[in-house]
């Protein structure tokens, strides 16, 4: 940072809440403040809020936006346009949870787009050269470039980690004078933990809100848990060890309803009367063109409904014991978003390439193989 961060006028933090970004965000600023680092003409702190993430990092970020507010450091939050953002997408579009395989649609949508797109936007209206500072870390055991890029699905990162290095703004005019750097790129998940939860909370190094972020990675056990986070839920990674961690915290057990949106995901991709599928035949009954004729597809309005009920019912329960418990409330469907939903459903809204019409996908019918050869149905 004594090497390049004079080299510009701007330093720009992409923060995700997670444990890296914000522990590079907070041990920037501290030693700022301490005078170790020459304070650059202009801060900018930009945080990735996808309204799915997991309680005490959602508050965390909240708590220290306002500390980093009365060091005069404003920070915006950057949000997926409403019909983007997961749960409208999924429940009001009826596009199905994404999946790791092939159908991975969330993080580009709800993380990495909306970031590059508010960093352009605000880096066109300034001038000057500009510094990214990321979270990004290589991790003890890294083979290096290809483990930061994959990171999204390996233990001990943060959903959209390495996607962050490539949040860049696309138009000449303003990636000219972007640089990026990742000062915490060697340092090891302990000694993450050790800022968090130790020192960063003292006075003397900026009193910050950090501890409740060391708890969600596993608290003192940080180091062998080295849980991945993310959404709560994400239906991508096998293990919910963030979550589960949290859940075993006295303070954090009344969120035990969270444990459902997995189950809820789950039975949406994989229950096939709960999607559409293509019957593999144009109108006409000849083949379709394409190679995965009978692929499944959206969910149906009941699906939708019924996944919205559960999803409003479990905010509800978790809601309902923080108010008797004198615990943080949770957010991630607000009314908003919940009539947006209930608005796209009842405008009949499928995702493209989709009427509505096809059968569900535990209907009996010709089996339509890629190369166009036909098992009929055995009646
Ligand atoms: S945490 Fe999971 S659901 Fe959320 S953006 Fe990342 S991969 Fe998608």
């Amino acid at each position: 940072m004594q090497a390049y961060g004079p080299q510009h006028d701007v330093w720009a933090f992409a923060w995700s809440g997670g444990k890296d970004s914000t522990a590079t965000l907070t041990l920037i600023i501290h030693l700022i403040r301490v005078g170790r680092l020459a304070a650059p003409k202009l801060i900018l702190v930009f945080y990735a809020d996808t309204r799915q993430e997991l309680p005490p990092l959602a508050i965390s970020a909240f708590r220290i936006m306002e500390q980093l507010a009365e060091l005069g450091i404003h920070c915006e939050v950057v949000r997926a346009p409403l019909d983007k953002r997961f749960l409208v997408y999924m429940l009001g579009r009826g596009v199905p949870p994404p999946n790791n395989r092939t159908f991975r649609w969330c993080t580009r949508q709800i993380k990495v787009d909306p970031m590059a797109d508010a960093i352009e936007a605000r880096l066109s209206e300034i001038d000057g050269n500009v510094l990214m500072i990321t979270g990004v870390r290589e991790g003890e055991s890294a083979i290096r470039d290809e483990r930061i890029r994959m990171s999204c699905g390996k233990d001990g990162a943060e959903c959209g980690q390495g996607w962050y290095q490539e949040v860049l703004p696309q138009s000449k005019g303003v990636r000219g004078r972007i640089a990026t750097l990742a000062p915490l790129l060697h340092w090891r998940v302990c000694n993450v933990w050790d800022w968090l939860r130790v020192y960063a909370p003292m006075t003397e190094y900026g009193g910050w809100a950090t501890a409740a972020i060391a708890d969600a990675y596993g608290g003192e056990e940080a180091n062998e848990i080295n849980a991945r986070t993310g959404c709560i839920g994400c239906p991508l990674a096998s293990k919910e060890l963030a979550l589960e961690t949290i859940l075993a915290m006295p303070a954090w057990s009344y969120l035990t309803p969270l444990r459902g949106l997995k189950v809820i995901y789950r039975e949406l991709r994989e229950d096939d009367s709960k999607r559409l599928k293509k019957t593999g035949r144009d109108d006409d009954g000849s083949l379709s063109s394409g190679k995965n004729k009978q692929r499944k597809g959206p969910l149906t309005f009941e699906a939708r409904l019924d996944a919205l009920e559960r999803v409003i019912d479990i905010q509800a329960s978790c809601n309902e014991a923080a108010a008797r418990l004198g615990r943080p409330s949770i957010d991630i469907l607000n009314s908003e978003e919940e009539a947006r939903i209930r608005e796209l459903i009842a405008a009949g809204t499928w995702p493209n390439g989709w009427d509505g019409d096809e059968p569900t996908a535990d209907t009996p019918m010709d089996m339509i193989f890629r190369d166009g050869s036909v098992q009929p149905l055995l009646v």
